[in-house]
C-alpha cells in the first residue's frame, strides 16, 4: 500500500455499514447497536488505506467477540443487554483520534499490560490467535502514532489510535 491523503470519516462509515450486516448475519447474529460520531472537522489523513482498514476491522472484531461473550454470561444469569458500539473521530490542536468504544466485559487489570504482545489470547481453541492487536500496534507506530487504552470491568472499553496531526495530514 501507498501513504495516500484519506478520508478517514469516509472509510469508517464504509466499513461499519459491512460490519453492521456482518453482526447481523453468520452464525451468531446480535442485534447491534452501532454509532458513528464523526467530527465534521476532521482533516484529510496520508495513511496507508489497506493497513488502516485491518486496523479498525481487528479492533472491532475484538469488542464484537467481547460483546458475544457478555450475551453468553448475561443470558446465563438475567437482565437484558444491548451490545453498542461508538466509533468516533477527534481532530484536536494536535492530534486526530480514532474511537472504538464497546459496552462489552471489560479488560481485567492483570492482562491490561500484555494483549498489545503477540500471541496473548484469552480465546479458547482456534478462536484467537493473539496477533489482531501486536498488527494493530505495528501499524499504528508505523504510522507515528499510539494506542490508548480506557477500560472498566463490566462497562466496556475504549481503544483510541491517537495519530500527530503534523504526521499525517
Ligand atoms: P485475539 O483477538 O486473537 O485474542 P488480539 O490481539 O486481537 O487477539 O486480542 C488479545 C486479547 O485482548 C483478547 O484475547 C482479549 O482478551 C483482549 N481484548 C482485546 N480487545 C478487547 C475488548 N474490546 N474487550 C475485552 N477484551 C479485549
Ligand atoms: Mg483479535
Amino acid at each position: 500500500g501507498e501513504m495516500l491523503p484519506t478520508d478517514l470519516n469516509e472509510l469508517l462509515s464504509e466499513f461499519t455499514k459491512l460490519a453492521f450486516h456482518g453482526m447481523r448475519a453468520g452464525k451468531e447474529p446480535i442485534e447491534l447497536d452501532l454509532q458513528l460520531d464523526l467530527d465534521p472537522n476532521l482533516p484529510m489523513v496520508k495513511l496507508i488505506k489497506e493497513d488502516f482498514s485491518r486496523v479498525i476491522i481487528n479492533l472491532c472484531n475484538n469488542s464484537f467477540d467481547a460483546m458475544r461473550g457478555k450475551i453468553r454470561t448475561k443470558s446465563k444469569k438475567s437482565g437484558a443487554y444491548q451490545p453498542q458500539l461508538i466509533i468516533r473521530t477527534k481532530a484536536t490542536k494536535k492530534h486526530i483520534r480514532i474511537e472504538i468504544a464497546d459496552n462489552g466485559p471489560g479488560i481485567p487489570d492483570e492482562i491490561k499490560d500484555k494483549i498489545l504482545q503477540p500471541f496473548f489470547t484469552t480465546k479458547k481453541g482456534t478462536e484467537g490467535t493473539g496477533l489482531g492487536l501486536s498488527i494493530t500496534h505495528d501499524i499504528v507506530k508505523a504510522h507515528g502514532g499510539e494506542i490508548l487504552i480506557d477500560t472498566s470491568l463490566g462497562k466496556g472499553t475504549v481503544f483510541t489510535i491517537q495519530l500527530e496531526k503534523d504526521q499525517v495530514s
